[in-house]
This record gives C-alpha cells, sequence and structure tokens, in this order.
C-alpha cells in the first residue's frame, strides 16, 4: 500500500510526535504518524501510564495516561493518519519527498520528516522459543487488544508483574482455563491483585505453574497445540493450551534509524538546536532522540522543540512565504480538511 503524500511523516508517537501533530496543524501542515507500538503514548503509555508526572506546565500533577489522553484530544483538529503497530524499516529520499517503508510494507510519502522516536522503537521482549514468531498474531500474543477472541480458549499466561496478573484476572471469567507460568513462586504485583489471583486458584480457574519456565511450543500451522514447561532440575510438564500471552516486558532499539544516513552521537541524532534540522534536508529530530549542547530530555524540552521544528517546515516548504508569527490567540485552532 502507497498513501498519498503528505507535509510530514512524523515517526514516533510518544508526547512529542503527538505534539508536533498540534504544533504542525497550526502551521497549516497535514501529518502521517507511524509508531511500532499498537497504542500511542511511548514512553507514556508503554512504561509508566499511572505514574503522576510534576513538571507539565499548568498541571501541578497528571498522570502519564490523562497527558496522552489531552495530547489526543489536543490534535483531533488537524486529522492526524496513524499508522501503528509498525516500524518504520527503510527512508529513503526520492526526487522532492521522502518514502519511508514499514514493517507492515505500507510506503509513507511525505516531504518533510519528524523524527520523535525517543529511545527507538518498542517491541515485546520475546521468549526465546524456536518458531515463536510462526505463532504470533495468531496464537502467541504480547499484549490483548481484543479478550473476547478467547472466549473458552485454555490460555497460558507467562510472566510475574502487574501485566500477566492483571490479563490472568480478566481473562479468567470467559477463559475455560488459565495457566499462570512463572520462573518463581513470588509474583511482582499489586497486593489486590494477589488477592483476587488466590481466589481464582482457589476456585480452580487458574492454575499456577511456578517455578517453571517455558521450554518449546507445539502445534502446526501457527495454532498451538501444547506448551511445554521446564522447571529447574531440567523436569518437564506439557499443558494443553492454545493460546500462550506472554509479559516479559519491553525493550527498545534505535534500529533502522542508524542507517538513514544521519548525523549520529550515542545513539542520538544531531540537530541544529535553531530548528531541530538534521544534516539530512527536509529531516528533523526532536524529543528524547534530539541531541544538541544543553539538550535536557525532558517532555517540556521536546514540546518546545516541536514548535521549532514545525515553524522551521513551514519555511522549508513555502520558501517564498513572508515569514509571519501568530500566537494561537490570534490564529485561533482552524481545523484542517
Ligand atoms: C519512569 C519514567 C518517568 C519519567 N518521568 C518524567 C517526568 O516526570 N517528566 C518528564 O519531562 N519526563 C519524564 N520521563 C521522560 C519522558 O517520558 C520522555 O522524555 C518522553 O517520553 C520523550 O518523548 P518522545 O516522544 O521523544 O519519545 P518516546 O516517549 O520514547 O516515544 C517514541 C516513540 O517512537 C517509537 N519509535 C521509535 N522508533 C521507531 C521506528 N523506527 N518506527 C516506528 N516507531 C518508532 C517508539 O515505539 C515510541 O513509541 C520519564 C521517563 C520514564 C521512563
Amino acid at each position: 500500500m502507497i498513501t498519498a503524500l503528505s507535509d510530514v511523516l512524523i515517526i514516533g508517537a510518544g508526547p512529542v510526535g503527538l505534539f508536533s501533530i498540534f504544533t504542525c496543524g497550526m502551521q497549516k501542515l497535514h501529518c502521517q504518524v507511524v509508531d511500532a507500538l499498537e497504542m500511542i503514548g511511548g514512553q507514556c503509555t508503554a512504561l509508566y501510564p499511572e505514574k503522576p508526572i510534576y513538571d507539565i506546565p499548568a498541571y501541578p500533577k497528571i498522570t502519564a495516561a490523562h497527558l496522552i489522553e489531552q495530547l489526543h484530544q489536543q490534535i483531533q483538529p488537524f486529522k492526524p493518519i496513524f499508522h501503528l503497530g509498525q516500524q518504520v524499516q527503510e527512508l529513503t529520499r526520492h526526487g522532492s519527498y521522502w518514502q519511508a517503508v514499514t514493517s507492515k510494507n505500507v510506503k509513507i510519502q511525505a516531504k518533510t520528516v519528524i523524527i520523535a522516536a525517543g529511545v527507538g522503537a518498542f517491541g515485546p521482549n520475546r521468549p526465546p522459543l524456536p518458531d515463536i514468531t510462526s505463532y504470533e498474531g495468531k496464537s502467541v500474543f504480547y499484549h490483548v487488544q481484543q479478550p473476547q477472541q478467547f472466549l473458552g480458549a485454555t490460555i497460558a499466561i507467562a510472566g510475574g508483574g502487574d501485566s500477566a496478573l492483571d490479563w490472568t484476572i480478566n481473562l479468567s471469567p470467559i477463559a475455560k482455563k488459565i495457566y499462570l507460568i512463572h520462573r518463581r513462586s513470588k509474583f511482582r504485583a499489586a497486593p489486590a491483585s494477589l488477592e483476587q489471583l488466590d481466589d481464582l486458584v482457589r476456585k480452580g480457574k487458574v492454575e499456577l505453574v511456578v517455578p517453571y519456565q517455558l521450554q518449546k511450543l507445539q502445534g502446526a500451522g501457527g495454532q498451538l497445540q501444547s506448551v511445554f514447561v521446564e522447571d529447574m532440575d531440567g523436569n518437564t510438564r506439557h499443558l494443553p493450551a492454545q493460546i500462550l500471552l506472554a509479559f516479559f516486558g519491553l525493550s527498545s532499539q534505535l534500529g533502522p534509524i542508524a542507517d538513514w544516513g544521519l548525523s549520529l552521537h550515542q545513539h542520538h541524532i544531531q540537530v541544529n538546536p535553531q530548528n531541530c534540522s538534521t544534516n539530512q534536508q527536509g529531516i528533523y529530530a526532536v524529543g528524547d532522540i534530539a541531541a544538541y549542547p544543553g539538550k535536557l530530555k525532558l517532555i517540556l524540552s521536546g514540546f518546545s522543540e516541536a514548535a521549532s521544528a514545525a515553524h522551521a517546515i513551514r519555511q522549508y516548504l513555502h520558501p517564498d512565504e513572508a515569514v509571519h508569527f501568530e500566537y494561537s490567540t490570534t490564529s485561533g485552532v482552524q481545523p484542517l480538511s
């Protein structure tokens, strides 16, 4: 699939990528946005949604999840097009525009690019099992989008933290049975979740498989039939599960960004602090990934960089236009069609 040509492609839908949609929208620039995660919000959503942030101007205290909700609401007039759950793997210049190719083979064309990739693309920590990729998306999952798809299934859930426990509890009313696999006997989760888990174990809805870890998968055509687990002494058990949900956290990697001809220093993109431009014409970088002398890795610094980049992009795309600085109180918010 090839998308229509946009003014700006934003790589990364973290807080700074989201605010870049706003600053570009105020400059009447249409944006498409890609993120490796299935959800928007970057580190705020993936790493600390319930934590309060105290240094967002005008919010004495706001949870990371609420900040992302507010940013999402603020960008609605500008109708951004999101491409979630896919990593930008290639970025190449084609005459007057850039073309990004994602891991889902979507080709996105844009006149300019803002890289707001934070600490790199987030992805799940995969358990090191042979052939696991052939089951992914069919019977092995690292996050749950539609719980109802697991109605009546026997599910193996692996992991010892909040996600593993939360989904064990949430899926127990609709699953036939849940095996909860953890390499230790103790779980790292909220006391209330541990109480609910004890209750489900007593009722026979959940069976604890501890201390065990995943050993191998068995099935055909991407459909799991059994999960094998092993304890520290090499004793194995066979669990007749059709679904495996593995919750071993997220990891991030700069990945393909390193191959796009950008000037990098210690995994960060060097930018001109005046306008966040990089050494590649038409590519800008903002937020945690952007580096310049005196850089503070804070959300509010990223917001300011997003404003600078959007103004610079307006001038780059419309060089004959008189530079016209306007407050939002004067311009208002003009929705894009
Ligand atoms: C526990 C914790 C607490 C924090 N508390 C504060 C605080 O109190 N105040 C504060 O200001 N900051 C805080 N921070 C830091 C703040 O979260 C970051 O500065 C902020 O998230 C950076 O935003 P970003 O949009 O630049 O990048 P990120 O939030 O990292 O988002 C980048 C996004 O880009 C995506 N991406 C990367 N590469 C690709 C690719 N090739 N293709 C597709 N997608 C890609 C990633 O999947 C990710 O979703 C905290 C961080 C942590 C971990």
